[in-house]
């Protein structure tokens, strides 16, 4: 990359400009490991370990099986599971047989399911006993020929393993009535009649999907970013030279983020692989079982959302728990406070790097450096090979420092494409830029600012205003817990601000002290004329405040009355 970038001077010596990437698939780190370290432990889940050399077993016996089922290379491969043994398995498994992997979200409801079945056509899923009534009340209607269920306590040890039916009274019930049949499989049987045979397929790692990720289901139907298997190692490779500090021999990865989520999958599993790492795996964010978990197994590395930081800080026992194992966690998905961050820091020892990037990069493409100058509000610079500007409509190139539009963004992490939406990804390219639908800024030194998302922006009264700007604002409040900003309809203005606040325990303000900080420091067309209270903000699974919710919410409010 060329030296005019300014952000390049803030590298840090230890962190490469340019990196050579491996041309290799996904799976053949887990092989490598399982090869030359075979006793090293890959995961523990719920007081089960199993060693690289028992999930690459595992992931071969899979891929024969899919193998048997008629699944070839290029065919789609769906799997809808929480974070498990099994998710890092049948992930593997599937990508060996040359398959591309659909990653579902086992909270989508079958309207969600059967749009995402049928437009990747997907043959086989592979799907917790859990969601099975969802799977099955759609299946009909898709191209799914195989269906493999499995349990949480497929791979529990024992006496878990016996005691979870009692626990989980609900789920066992569920799973009882599932009618294994030719085409409904159980994947544990699957599994103890597969041979651990290494499949004999060619790859073309810069060509060949690995992924179909889906995105923007928010904003229309969802669509699948085919991600390859080079964009994410090259991700995956950029992640690892940023976060340079890590001792990587003792390297022991905090798995709360969804692996089906690009974040999780890319930052913490494929990761964790790639470095022959070992995973917490734990079935959902939690903060004191997060904690003790930090403290038993000396975790060293927690990527995460915001909110997960906010969820730990905000526990009054954190004090309680011995952290220092913790040497580098990425926080990414959402805007991470700087008082979050630095009491994060603080209560650590170790250090919390924002990371920005989209489904489409892999996902990262920008962040703050991890001991280089950092900014208040900044996202930090673009990472190794990765080039970030602004889009200038007027120009239709690169605007000047300074200038807010939409961020654009240019890298071998980016995309190939929309899956079978040609016209979706041209309108999202412009030339080799992928414009990302953030709006933002960068300054003279090369840091880059988010502003808001596009689509997100409030325009009241003819002034443009950014909900973010607004959010950050009522975080600074002492008795602010979490705060989302919408536009609400106003007769005068177009659109007005208004606030959805969540207290911290035992605190509270009234709406005029909260007008009467936001006007201290804020411009007053900016200022919230309406607050809420609410003891929880909607947020999608990996944490992201969920806005478009809040504003069907009040939608619906204004049409009741
Ligand atoms: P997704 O494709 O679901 O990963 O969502 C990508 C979007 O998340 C981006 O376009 C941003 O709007 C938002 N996002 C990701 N990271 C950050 C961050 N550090 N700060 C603010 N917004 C972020």
């Amino acid at each position: 990359m060329e030296e005019k970038h300014a952000w390049l001077s803030h590298y840090p010596k230890e962190i490469p400009v340019s990196i050579s990437y491996d041309e290799k698939t996904l799976h053949s780190y887990l092989e490598e490991t399982a090869v030359n370290q075979p006793h090293r432990e890959a995961l523990h889940f719920m007081g089960k370990d199993m060693t690289y050399r028992e999930v690459y077993h595992e992931a071969l016996k899979l891929s024969s099986q899919l193998k048997k089922l008629g699944v070839v290379k290029g065919d789609r491969v769906a799997i809808m599971l929480a974070n498990s043994p099994q998710a890092v398995i049948c992930y593997y498994g599937a990508l060996m047989t040359g398959a591309i992997v659909v990653q579902t979200n086992p909270l989508y409801v079958e309207r969600e399911l059967e749009h995402q079945m049928n437009d990747s056509q997907a043959k086989v899923m592979i799907c917790l006993d859990l969601v099975y009534p969802r799977v099955r009340a759609v299946r009909s209607r898709t191209s799914l020929e195989h269906v493999l269920v499995t349990s949480i306590k497929d791979y529990l040890p024992f006496p878990k393993k016996n005691l979870y039916p009692l626990v989980q009274r609900k789920n066992a019930a569920l799973a009882k009535q599932i009618e294994y049949d030719s085409t409904t499989h159980r994947l544990k049987k699957i599994m103890a009649e597969g041979k651990p045979e290494k499949p004999d397929i060619s790859f073309n790692p810069k060509e060949d999907i690995a992924l179909l990720q889906y995105t923007g289901g928010t904003t229309g139907p969802a669509k699948g970013v085919m991600l390859t298997h080079y964009n994410l190692v090259v991700n995956t490779m950029q992640s690892s030279a940023w976060m340079y500090n890590i001792d990587r021999k003792k390297e022991t990865i905090m798995a709360a983020l969804p692996f089906f989520h690009v974040y999780g999958m890319t930052t913490v599993m494929n990761i964790s692989i790639m470095h022959g790492a070992k995973m917490i795996i734990v079935p959902r964010f939690e903060p004191v079982p997060i904690l003790k978990a930090i403290q038993k197994h000396k975790v060293t590395v927690f990527p995460g959302a915001p909110t997960m930081y906010v969820g730990l800080i905000n526990e009054p026992t954190i004090n309680k728990y011995d952290l220092s194992s913790i040497e580098a966690c990425l926080s990414g998905s959402a805007p991470l406070p700087l008082e979050v961050q630095q009491t994060f820091e603080k209560l650590t020892g170790g250090k919390l790097v924002e990371g920005y990037g989209l489904t489409e990069t892999s996902p990262v493409a920008i962040s703050t450096p991890i001991w280089g100058k950092r900014k208040e509000g900044s996202i930090g610079i673009p990472w190794p090979d990765t080039e970030a500007a602004i889009y200038d409509p007027e120009t239709e190139g690169p605007a000047p420092a300074g200038k807010i539009g939409e961020i654009m963004l240019k890298g071998p992490q980016v995309m190939k494409g929309y899956w079978n939406r040609p016209e979706d990804t041209a309108a999202v390219f412009h030339g080799n830029w992928f414009l990302t639908g953030d709006m933002g800024y960068m300054d003279d030194e090369g840091y880059f600012y988010i502003v808001d998302r596009k689509k997100d922006m409030i325009i009241a009264g003819g002034f443009n205003i950014y909900p973010r700007e607004i959010e950050e604002v009522l975080y600074e409040h002492e008795a602010i817990k979490e705060a989302a900003v919408i536009g609400v309809p106003d007769p005068y203005r177009g659109e007005t601000v208004k606030a959805f606040l969540v207290f911290k325990d035992g605190k509270s303000a009234s709406d005029e002290e909260m007008e009467a900080f936001c006007r201290e420091h804020l411009a007053s067309f900016k200022v919230p004329r309406q607050f809420e209270r609410r003891e929880e903000l909607p947020k999608t699974i990996i944490g992201k405040v969920l806005r478009r919710v809040l504003v069907e919410e009040e939608e619906k409010n204004t049409k009741a009355k």
